[in-house]
């Protein structure tokens, strides 16, 4: 009783959200002893070496105080300077890029400053998990637009289309995606951005796996004709200078969006903390050669470890960018969440179901492949025992899986 009449105090749009399919599974992974985790959606690689020194050193100089609501100067032009070099995109790094904690904590800003009650968004589907419940802690209504594995997870203008009603607002996107890997071909998006500006649409891009692009080049949404204004644009440190635990990202757009989105970082974060910004401008001025060598080696391993699916009998289209792997584990007859657990049980490998990405997920698994080469090897080795298992015949195998071969 104690507790219901404390539950019935919480704000309804916070008790109604159900809690993340991911956390739910992982709290049952902690619980397992010998586990193979490829269910982490973060670099293993720590920090480059340079990276952490500025950031010691900038310590050590006394660097502790509080920044600018918007962040270091310094750090506002080389984002403005890396985005203009990459994309061709300019920004005005006093009014038009402001440094959040983290692209979760950008992405919470631009749906608080943006939706009204009712508002719709437009969320392709499989979907990262925060995307529906930043919309809906903001008033807004997600809409979900499904995609699957027979156009390769990719979205489609006319699906955009289909979807606007009066109520749409903000069209989502998050391409290289997480779950699915999937890369958006520039002719596309551009089809894209005209719906969106035929329908006088936001679009929130979150682009943190842009530099995590292996098949063609990266459109930044923001680069294409009318999409400027009407874009805010999301990015970070975490994935590409393998920098999760810093807690640094962005947000640039035009200035009335970001003024307001500032205006409640200001209340809340008030900034975001010196040191990771420290180390983040050190990534931007010296970290790109080291990032491209860590995308390198997620490149190789996204070739083995779609082949080693193969291999097993498990379909499992090619992922053009960010570091994860979207097999059809239906094959086995279990679903996402069968497959998830019974694998866990009997093989002690632990993935995300992928209907915790939401109902088009169903029937697949996530697999990061951001994981240590020994600890994928160990992993596909019990992962095809486990699928043979169930029944699913292996290809005939050319070679043994070559993940240890790297
Ligand atoms: N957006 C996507 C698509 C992600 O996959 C993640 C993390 O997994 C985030 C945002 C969160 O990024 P950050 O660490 O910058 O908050």
């Amino acid at each position: 009783m104690t507790q219901n009449k404390w539950a019935a105090k919480i704000n309804p749009a916070v008790r109604n959200i159900p809690p993340s399919g991911i956390r739910k599974f992982f709290d049952l992974v902690a619980e397992t002893r010998g586990v193979i985790s490829l269910g982490v959606g973060e670099p293993d690689f720590v920090t480059p070496w340079h990276i952490r020194e500025a950031c010691i050193y900038s310590l050590e100089k006394g660097y502790t105080m509080y920044t600018s609501n918007w962040g270091l100067l310094e750090l506002r032009e080389a984002v403005a300077a890396d985005l203009e070099a990459t994309y061709g995109v300019k920004y005005n790094p006093r009014n038009e890029i402001l440094i959040t904690v983290g692209v979760s904590e950008a992405l919470d800003l631009a749906m608080r400053a943006l939706l009204q009650p009712g508002d719709e968004v437009l969320i392709p589907e499989p979907s990262y998990v925060s995307y529906a419940p930043c919309t809906t802690l903001a008033g807004g209504t997600p809409v979900f637009l499904p995609t699957g594995l027979e156009n390769g997870f990719r979205l489609s203008a006319d699906q955009v289309q289909a979807a606007i009603t009066p109520r749409t607002k903000i069209l989502l996107l998050c391409y290289p995606n997480n779950p699915t890997g999937a890369v958006m071909d520039r002719a596309e998006l551009a089809r894209i951005a005209e719906v969106a500006v035929e329908h006088d649409l936001i679009v929130i891009s979150d682009e943190i796996y842009d530099r995590l692009t292996y098949v063609g080049r990266h459109t930044c949404m923001a680069s294409l004709p009318g999409m400027r204004d009407r874009t805010v644009l999301l990015n970070g440190f975490s994935k590409a200078y393998a920098m999760t635990g810093w807690r640094v990202g962005y947000a640039a757009g035009n200035p009335e969006f970001i003024g307001a989105m500032v205006k409640i970082h200001q209340y809340s974060m008030l900034c975001t903390s010196i040191t990771g910004q420290m180390a983040a401008l050190e990534a931007l001025k010296n970290g790109k050669p080291g990032m491209r060598r860590m995308v390198e080696h997620y490149n190789r391993r996204r070739h083995l470890v779609v082949q080693a699916f193969k291999d097993m009998g498990v379909p499992c289209f090619e992922p053009g960018g960010a570091f994860y792997a979207f097999p059809q584990v239906s094959v086995t007859g279990l679903g996402s969440e069968e497959f998830a657990g019974e694998l866990l049980k009997e093989e002690q490998v632990a993935l995300v179901p992928g209907n915790a990405f939401g109902r088009s997920g169903e029937g697949f698994a996530r697999v990061s492949y951001a994981a240590s080469l020994d600890d994928l090897s160990e992993a596909f080795r019990r992962m095809a025992r486990f699928v043979r298992r169930r029944g699913v015949r292996p290809r005939v195998i050319s070679t043994p899986l070559t993940i240890s071969a790297l």
